[in-house]
């Protein structure tokens, strides 16, 4: 069997929000006071997603902060799809979420499916579409809305069907004060740029949290271990109904697990003291690989 790691384990981890709001559509706040409230929060990275507006913050980008290219695309209704690395504005109100997916694939772009739940999507419409390289498991402005904002079944069903597809937790954020760093991803990358946080999404090589930390991920002998911020819950996920392996303790700070004959996929969720839960990205396992 071959374990797919998505994790390169470069030393540094790098805070983002993939999805956000302004004056520059439906948000409260002008651009740059959102992007200074992320900025003093130390955020490394931001996505400014207007609703059908193209916006580059590469303007705002310095040493420690690097702004990107993206737009929230309306397909219909309450169907969104976030495009990031994006050269221009993606054609909206297309009521075709495939034509959507092609013309942010034409761009070189990647496609995040925003709200699955929120917006009502089947997992069926799902699995039809092709060309997205996430899915937003937690949108925080949801769970703010409307109190649903995971999308884990989404995932989970996504991903025993085989689908190859990476999860995003986003804020999301109209009203900045109440819905601001609730939810965001850690994107281990070489060196914070642009193009290096994006292409590091686009391998698997984050998390998604609203508190608890990943350190390191490796595959060893068979066998997948993580190294996590203290944790009263570590749960080995891999797309049935009860978690393969659920570890409970006062502060765990690694955990391991060696999958089974049957199973597609491994991840991992890590439940701190707090009730926070950080998300690793699924280890996809290929029981027919031979060296
Ligand atoms: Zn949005």
């Amino acid at each position: 069997m071959k374990i797919r790691n998505p994790y390169r384990n470069h030393p540094q981890w790098f805070r983002g929000n993939t999805h956000t709001h302004s004056t520059l559509s439906d948000g409260e706040w002008p651009l740059e006071q959102v992007v200074a409230y992320y900025r003093d929060r130390g955020y490394a990275f931001l996505a400014m997603t207007d609703h059908d507006v193209f916006t580059d913050l590469a303007p705002f980008s310095t040493p420690d902060f690097v702004g990107l290219a993206a737009d929230e695309v309306t397909v219909r209704g309450r169907d969104h799809i976030v495009g990031l690395r994006l050269h221009g504005v993606v054609e909206p109100f297309s009521n075709d979420h495939q034509r959507t997916l092609d013309a942010i694939a034409a761009q070189g772009g990647l496609a995040i499916l925003a709200h699955p739940n929120w917006s009502w999507l089947t997992v069926e419409q799902c699995l039809a579409w092709q060309g997205y390289q996430a899915i937003e498991i937690l949108n925080g402005v949801c769970n703010y809305l409307e109190y649903n904002g995971y999308a884990l079944s989404w995932w989970d069903q996504l991903l025993r069907r085989g689908v190859r597809v990476w999860g995003v937790a986003a804020d999301d954020a109209h009203r900045i004060p109440y819905q601001g760093a609730k939810a965001w991803i850690m994107v281990n990358a070489e060196a914070l740029t642009a193009e290096g946080i994006v292409c590091n999404i686009r391998s698997g090589n984050f998390y998604a949290s609203t508190g608890p930390t990943f350190q390191r991920f490796e595959v060893d002998a068979g066998t997948i271990k993580a190294w996590c911020s203290p944790a009263v819950e570590v749960r080995f996920m891999t797309g049935a109904v009860n978690p393969a392996l659920r570890l409970r303790g006062d502060a765990l700070t690694e955990a391991e697990y060696t999958p089974r004959p049957g199973e597609a996929y491994v991840r991992i969720e890590v439940v701190d003291a707090q009730m926070q839960t950080a998300w690793s990205q699924p280890f996809f396992l290929d029981p027919d690989w031979r060296p």
